[in-house]
């Protein structure tokens, strides 16, 4: 048997330190990161709601009563969260302030992640979204709770101190409503809620998760680098959490109360089932609660804004107006092979008529546009078309308006290449000195050949030619001759044609000076 030594523990230390390190370089540690150095500000925050809308206006059409609450809530949270910043911690603890995390109530797409989204990118703060489903569904909810916002240093590149100010952006929260109550799926989601409820109050989020080994494994090296141990967490307390969901399901709850208080009140209640937005800016906490909600976790949401379902006219607007119109998407895509396309108004109009009875709101837009373009996004790179019109007829029709489209670019591509053909002769013949040119079956011999060659035309020809400059210039001084037509049989055989001339000019005299073809 053979002996093995075993590592000292010093060795074995060296050993853990090497892989940790060619494993996972250090980070440079950002201000504030270890708890030791000062906290520089993360982040500065002079907007007015104003400012925000008018952002958002340019990126989000319709959605007005959102935008407004939204711009409102965010300018009081950071405006807040920027004062307390300044202060000394004791004291920016003891302010008294009710968070304004906001709930969106809307269906799908119709802008919710939009509107988040930039005023994020606006404010400069990191963004995260998730679906709240996903957190039921794992089983083993903080954990994956806690993951979100650990997503957000991530997102922020590290940095600790701007992802404390960052933005969670929750979905799909009426999915979790109890079920006792009717509205959700199962009791797990009173635990999600509950979980997240901490994250909406305060608390601290330890930035290397306990379930990642590496993030572990690097601790438990800082530890012993440090000779203490290095506690990194996430304090939630100015994250601005957004949560959002359809709610149909809410609406009967909101109905039942009205007519229960209606009486006595003369409220208003809509009898058609269409006039759903109109219900729901009507919907109170207990009727969440109702719903299946934790009257606790609607309490940590007193931002409540009702996103309307987008129209026609609507959708049509987001595509004319929207600085962030999916036309330029399908712009763009054409432009990388060289092709221009422009989006005729009524093209616009036809794909907004399709897409409104989808009922996926703006996301309709983009499936329409798809199923009518994928083929030409297929067939056009490689078709000699360098521009094309999007009309009303091509959205309805794609296939034919394709055919057309590609029968004219062939027409178009062989037009293109003919001059191609015609500009190599005339640079030969100024080249040197003749009167060089191609018979049209010739034209169609190079056309034929390229293609099979899988070469473009120009190229062809310098190859196939590329000794006649010094043939044709023997033949002229043996024979004077100076023009010279190329026929089909020559592009076949350029060299043997070539000899044959060649040898037929010194028999010039036999030839009785006709010209050689
Ligand atoms: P949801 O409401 O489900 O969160 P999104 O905001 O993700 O929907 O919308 C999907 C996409 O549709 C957006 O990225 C955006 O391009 C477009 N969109 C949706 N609503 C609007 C709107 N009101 N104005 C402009 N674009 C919109």
């Amino acid at each position: 048997m053979s002996e093995t030594t075993l590592p000292t523990p010093e060795q074995l230390q060296q050993q853990l330190r090497a892989f940790l390190n060619a494993g996972f370089p250090q980070r440079e540690e950002s201000p504030g990161e270890t708890g030791d150095s000062p906290a520089a500000p993360a982040f500065d925050f002079h907007l007015t709601p104003k400012e925000i809308k008018r952002h958002l206006d340019r990126f989000v059409i319709r959605q007005d009563d959102a935008k407004k609450a939204l711009a409102i809530a965010v300018c009081d949270h950071y405006n807040h969260a920027r004062h307390a910043a300044s202060l000394p911690e004791e004291e920016a603890t003891r302010l008294e302030y009710a968070k304004q995390n906001v709930i969106l109530i809307g269906p799908t797409g119709v802008g919710k992640t939009y509107l988040i989204r930039h005023v994020a990118e606006l404010v400069g703060v990191p963004f995260v979204k998730a679906d709240a489903t996903k957190f039921s569904e794992t089983g083993y909810v903080g954990a994956d709770v806690d993951d979100l916002i650990r997503e957000l240093v991530h997102r922020a590149d590290g940095n600790l101190q701007l992802a404390q100010f960052g933005m969670v952006y929750i979905d799909e929260i009426d999915k979790i409503a109890t079920a006792s109550a009717g509205g959700g799926r199962d009791v797990s989601g009173r635990g999600v809620q509950t979980t997240l409820l901490k994250l909406m109050e305060e608390t601290e989020v330890p930035v290397r998760s306990p379930n990642d080994i590496q993030a572990q494994l690097q601790a438990a090296m800082e530890f012993q680098r440090r000779g203490k141990p290095v506690r990194e967490s996430i304090n939630t307390r100015h994250i601005l959490f957004i949560v959002s969901g359809a709610f149909e399901k809410l609406t009967p709850h909101i109905v039942r109360r009205l007519k229960q208080t209606a009486l006595g009140f003369g409220a208003r209640v809509p009898e058609r089932s269409d006039d759903a937005s109109s219900l729901l800016r009507q919907a109170e906490t207990r009727d969440f609660v109702e719903f299946g909600m934790e009257p606790e976790f609607m309490g940590r949401l007193p931002i409540r804004v009702v996103c309307d379902p987008l129209t026609e006219d609507d959708l049509f607007e987001i595509m004319h107006t929207s600085e962030g119109s999916i036309i330029r998407q399908y712009e763009r895509a054409f432009r990388a092979y060289g092709i221009e396309v422009h989006f005729e108004e009524d093209a616009l109009r036809a794909i907004a008529r399709a897409a409104a009875p989808e009922q996926t709101g703006a996301r309709a837009l983009l499936t329409i546009c798809e199923r009518a373009l994928r083929d030409f996004k297929f067939e056009l790179p490689d078709s000699g078309i360098r521009s094309f019109s999007i009309t009303a007829a091509l959205i309805e029709n794609p296939d034919k308006v394709l055919d057309a489209l590609l029968r004219e670019g062939h027409l178009e591509r062989s037009k293109a290449r003919k001059e191609i053909i015609c500009e190599f002769a005339t640079r030969f013949s100024s080249q040197h000195g003749v009167r060089f040119t191609f018979d049209d079956t010739a034209v169609t011999k190079i056309l034929e050949k390229a293609d099979a060659d899988g070469r473009d035309v120009r190229e062809f020809c310098e190859v196939a030619f590329r000794d006649y400059q010094f043939g044709l210039a023997l033949i002229r001084r043996n024979s004077g001759q100076t023009d010279f037509v190329i026929s089909a049989e020559a592009v076949e055989n350029p060299d043997s044609v070539l000899s044959r001339w060649v040898i037929a000019s010194y028999r010039k005299d036999e030839a009785d000076g006709s010209s050689i073809q």
